[in-house]
């Protein structure tokens, strides 16, 4: 069911939840999450209480979207899946080029194409890393694949674990800066 609260068009579930509950998309869909039962005034209620929160959320979808227009556009499925190819074999190489200056065995390298994170490394040793990176530099690609490959060492992100990183690319605090500044753009051109 969708109402119009305000200015806004909203989406309303009923479901088995105990409370109301308001999520604003990146895309800047509205759905309000009502418990079964719950009287439809109080969730309009709910939204104008919750109005500068809904705006400014809207404010950084708009504003995401704005930089992933600026970064090339949302990626078609074809895009993504030769990404995914072009990642398979240029990560997987830079993958085996590492290992034996961390000094670390691995288990699967997977590429996925997602925009959560760059990569991860499980406790059973396996890597994943996100194809996106294939819009990254090269110097970028090599210190998400070290930075995983050294959560073989310590799998967490202490002093021990970055001095790790720091030994293999010592101006690693760079390619993190440019992860930073630039990354979240290049995440949002995936549009799930
Ligand atoms: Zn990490």
């Amino acid at each position: 069911m969708e109402i119009r609260v305000g200015s806004f068009e909203v989406e309303v579930l009923y479901s088995r939840r105990k409370t109301i509950g308001l999520t604003v998309f990146p895309d800047g869909r509205i759905v309000l999450r009502m418990p079964a039962g719950e009287p439809l005034e109080n969730g309009r209620r709910f939204i104008l209480e919750k109005e500068g929160w809904i705006r400014s959320k809207l404010q950084v979808g708009e504003e995401r979207l704005e930089d992933a227009e600026a970064a090339g556009g949302c990626l078609s499925d074809a895009e993504l899946r030769r990404m995914g190819d072009e990642a398979g074999k240029d990560l997987y190489r830079r993958v085996v080029h590492f290992l034996p200056i961390v000094g670390v065995s691995i288990g699967r390298v997977t590429i996925r194409c997602q925009k959560t994170r760059w990569g991860s490394c499980s406790s059973a040793g396996n890597i994943n890393l996100n194809c996106l990176l294939m819009l990254a530099p090269p110097e970028i690609r090599d210190y998400v694949v070290v930075h995983e490959l050294c959560h073989r060492l310590e799998m967490n992100h202490s002093p021990r674990f970055w001095k790790e990183v720091g030994r293999v690319l010592p101006d690693y605090r760079e390619r993190i800066a440019w992860l930073k500044e630039n990354g979240p753009a290049i995440m949002n051109r995936v549009r799930r």
